[in-house]
C-alpha cells in the first residue's frame, strides 16, 4: 500500500496520497484507489443490490401469484402468532390474498378488481395490531403503524394527513415503488369520528375533515408526501406516491358501539323477523354482530365506510386465551424469558399455578394481554437481576415466588398510578 506523501493519487478520483486514508494499488495495473473512494463505491454496490431486489419482487410480484402464500396458509401462519380470534384472520387472510390477486391483474383487464381495505373492530389489547404486525412479516411488504388520532386537516395543529405515507416510504427505505405495495395499519381509526350524529355545521378539526382527507387516501389518489413528514413546508420537495395499491387496515376499540349493535338488532328484530332470531342473538357478545351502519351510527362518514369493505371483529380474550397468549405464540412472553435465561445457561420453569397466577392478576386489574408482560416483568426483575452472577442453573417460578414479587413491587400500587 502506498505510504502518505508519495507521488501518487487515486486513479478513481484524482484526490493525492496524502489526501486520502490509504491509497491501495492494483494488483495488475499502475493504478490506484483511495479508502474513500472504495467506501463510496461499497454504498453504490449496496444500493443497487436493494434497487434490484426490489425491482425483481417487484416484477415477480406483477407476473404471477405463484409466491404468494393462499389464505390457508396466512391463516396458519396467523396462528403460530395470535390466539383466537378466528374471523378476525379469517377476513384478514382472504384479503390480503385478494388484494395480491389485484396486484397481480393484468393491466387491461376489464374486470377491475376493487380494493380490499380493512376494518378491525375490537377491544383494546386483543390483538389488533398483532394480526397487522404479523400479516407485513409474512408478506415481506413495508409496514408502518399509524395512530389516527395525531391526524388534523390541513391548516390545524398535528400531523398532515399525507404524512401517514411519510412512515410507509421511511420503512421503504425511500424506495417509492416498494412503498405503493406496502401496508398501512390505522389505528384508533374510531377516535376520529364525528362526534354525534349530525355532522356539523362548523369545522371539525379532529373529525369529519380528517375522514375527508383519509378518503382520498383510500380510495387510491397520487398524493404529495413530504418526506420527513409533519407539515408541509413550501420549500420542502415533495415525493408523489399512488395510494391505488396499497392495503389500508383500520383498527379501532369503537367503545359503545355494542348499544349502537344492540339499538339496531332491537329494531332489525320487531320490524322484519320473529322471536325466535333475536333469541339466537348472544348478548354477551354482540361485536361479532357488527355491521357497517353500526359503523355510520357511530360516526364513521359513508364513504369511509364505502373504502372499507372488509369489516371484521376481535373477540374479548377470556382466562382460557390469556393463559394461552402466555405460553403458546411463537415468541409468546414465557418462551421470550426462558430464551433469555438460556442464554446464562440457565432452565426457567413456570409451574402451571404460577402462569393461572399472572392470568388472574391481569383479569383483575383489567390489563388484558397487553398487563402480561408487566406483570411477568415484575416477577422476573429480581432473578434476572441476580441469577447471571450466580451459580444457579436452574430457576422455578412458583405461584407463591409470583405473589411475594408483586408485593414486593408494588405491583397494585404501581397500577393505579
Ligand atoms: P390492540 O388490539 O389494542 O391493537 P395489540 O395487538 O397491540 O392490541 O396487543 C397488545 C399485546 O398483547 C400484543 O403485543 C401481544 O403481546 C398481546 N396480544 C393481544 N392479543 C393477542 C392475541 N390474540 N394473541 C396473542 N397475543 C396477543
Amino acid at each position: 500500500m502506498a505510504k502518505k506523501k508519495t507521488p501518487y493519487s487515486c486513479d478513481f478520483c484524482g484526490r493525492p496520497a496524502d489526501a486520502s486514508e490509504i491509497l491501495i494499488p492494483s494488483a495488475v495495473a499502475d493504478a490506484h484507489i483511495c479508502s474513500e473512494c472504495v467506501e463510496h463505491l461499497d454504498e453504490a454496490l449496496k444500493e443497487y443490490r436493494r434497487e434490484l431486489a426490489g425491482e425483481s419482487k417487484k416484477a415477480a410480484g406483477e407476473a404471477s401469484m405463484d409466491n404468494v402464500p393462499k389464505p390457508l396458509e396466512i391463516r396458519k401462519f396467523l396462528d403460530s402468532y395470535v390466539i383466537g380470534q378466528d374471523s378476525a384472520k379469517k377476513y384478514l387472510s382472504v384479503a390480503v390474498y385478494n388484494h395480491y390477486k389485484r396486484l397481480a391483474q393484468k393491466k387491461n383487464d376489464d374486470v377491475d378488481i376493487e380494493k380490499s381495505n380493512i376494518i378491525m373492530v375490537g377491544p383494546t389489547g386483543t390483538g389488533k395490531t398483532l394480526l397487522a404486525k404479523t400479516i407485513a412479516k409474512l408478506l415481506d411488504v413495508p409496514f408502518t403503524i399509524v395512530d389516527a388520532t395525531v391526524l388534523t386537516e390541513a391548516g390545524y395543529v398535528g400531523e398532515d394527513i399525507e404524512s401517514l405515507l411519510t412512515r410507509l416510504l421511511q420503512a421503504a427505505d425511500y424506495n417509492v415503488d416498494k412503498a405503493e405495495r406496502g401496508i398501512v395499519f390505522i389505528d384508533e381509526i374510531d377516535k376520529i369520528a364525528r362526534k354525534g350524529d349530525n355532522p356539523s355545521i362548523t369545522r371539525d378539526v379532529s373529525g369529519e375533515g380528517v375522514q375527508q382527507g383519509l378518503l382520498k387516501l383510500l380510495e387510491g389518489s397520487v398524493v404529495n408526501v413530504p418526506p420527513q413528514g409533519g407539515r408541509k413546508h413550501p420549500e420542502q420537495k415533495m415525493i408523489p406516491v399512488d395510494t391505488k395499491n396499497i392495503l389500508f387496515i383500520c383498527g379501532g376499540a369503537f367503545d359503545g358501539i355494542e348499544r349502537k349493535i344492540a339499538q339496531r338488532l332491537n329494531t332489525h328484530v320487531v320490524g322484519y323477523s320473529n322471536n325466535s332470531s333475536r333469541a339466537g342473538i348472544k348478548k354477551d357478545n354482540l361485536l361479532q354482530y357488527v355491521a357497517p351502519q353500526d359503523l355510520k351510527s357511530f360516526g364513521l362518514i359513508p364513504e369511509i365506510i364505502g373504502r372499507l369493505p372488509i369489516l371484521t371483529h376481535l373477540e374479548p380474550l377470556d382466562r382460557d386465551a390469556l393463559r394461552r397468549v402466555l405460553t403458546e405464540p411463537k415468541n409468546a412472553i414465557v418462551k421470550q424469558y426462558k430464551k433469555l435465561f438460556e442464554m446464562d445457561g440457565v432452565q426457567l420453569t413456570f409451574t402451571p399455578e404460577a402462569l393461572d397466577l399472572i392470568v388472574d392478576k391481569a383479569i383483575e386489574y383489567k390489563l388484558g394481554a397487553r398487563g402480561l408482560r408487566s406483570i411477568v416483568e415484575s416477577i422476573m426483575i429480581d432473578a434476572m437481576f441476580e441469577i447471571p452472577s450466580s451459580k444457579t442453573k436452574e430457576f422455578t417460578v412458583t405461584a407463591d415466588y409470583a405473589i411475594d414479587k408483586l408485593k414486593e413491587a408494588n405491583f397494585e400500587t404501581a397500577i393505579f398510578n
